[in-house]
């Protein structure tokens, strides 16, 4: 059986692992930007998750010469209109943490009952070619932003983001249970299917 190259545009080796586990069976070499430290960044700034991670593959792509995949997540929050939305990372200011974050949302929810404080992750991610033939596929999971710090685990807003199916905000689920059902986790396996397909048909 060949052996593919597979570009994965990111340095966090958590996203590298959870690619991993859903193309399992093929033969294929996982390369991220550890393995191209030339690489310029590529500036993320569509005006949504999609435009994102279409830019961040398909650059990727061209100057790797290799088929690559990129994602870009964010959180949407329905009282206020969306946001953080596409700024997700940044939103309290451009070296924000994800605490700095979380006390923004914390204080811009205050006054809004339990009811009214519905939200969605959304992922999107896209796997590009160098020929700049590319796919993306989204996953969501809606949820609520409750009004104070709830759990340790995971990262980001995982603290503030509750489940009521699970009783539990992110930050409270075990990594295995989250990587499960996670906004991401529907994203990657739609992009396992295409990856997976690509690989048969000898293309990638
Ligand atoms: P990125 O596109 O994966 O870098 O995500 C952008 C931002 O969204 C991150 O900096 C986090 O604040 C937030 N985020 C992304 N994924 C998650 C998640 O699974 N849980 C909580 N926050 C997340």
């Amino acid at each position: 059986m060949k052996r593919y190259d597979l570009m994965i545009a990111t340095k966090n080796l958590n996203k590298v692992k959870e690619i991993k586990k859903i193309i399992t069976g093929y033969d294929v070499n996982i390369m991220t930007f550890i393995d191209f430290p030339q690489m310029p960044d590529v500036v993320e700034d569509g005006s949504t998750i999609e435009e994102n991670s279409k830019k961040k593959a398909i650059e990727t792509a061209k100057y790797t010469g290799l088929v690559s995949i990129a994602d870009d997540t964010g959180l949407f929050v329905d009282a206020i209109n969306g946001e953080p939305g596409v700024f997700s990372a940044r939103w309290a200011g451009e070296d924000a943490t994800y605490m700095d974050n979380n006390k923004k949302l914390i204080e811009k929810l205050s006054g809004f009952k339990y009811e009214e404080r519905t939200a969605t992750f959304r992922c999107a991610i896209t796997l590009a070619m160098p020929s700049g033939f590319f796919v993306t596929e989204v996953g969501e999971i809606k949820g609520y932003i409750i009004d104070q710090l709830r759990g340790e685990n995971g990262f980001g807003y995982d603290p503030l983001f509750y489940l009521p199916e699970y009783k539990k905000t992110f930050a409270e689920m075990d990594m295995d249970l989250k990587n499960r059902i996670s906004h991401r986790a529907i994203a990657l396996s739609r992009i396992g299917a295409v990856i997976k397909k690509v690989i048969e048909n000898g293309k990638i």
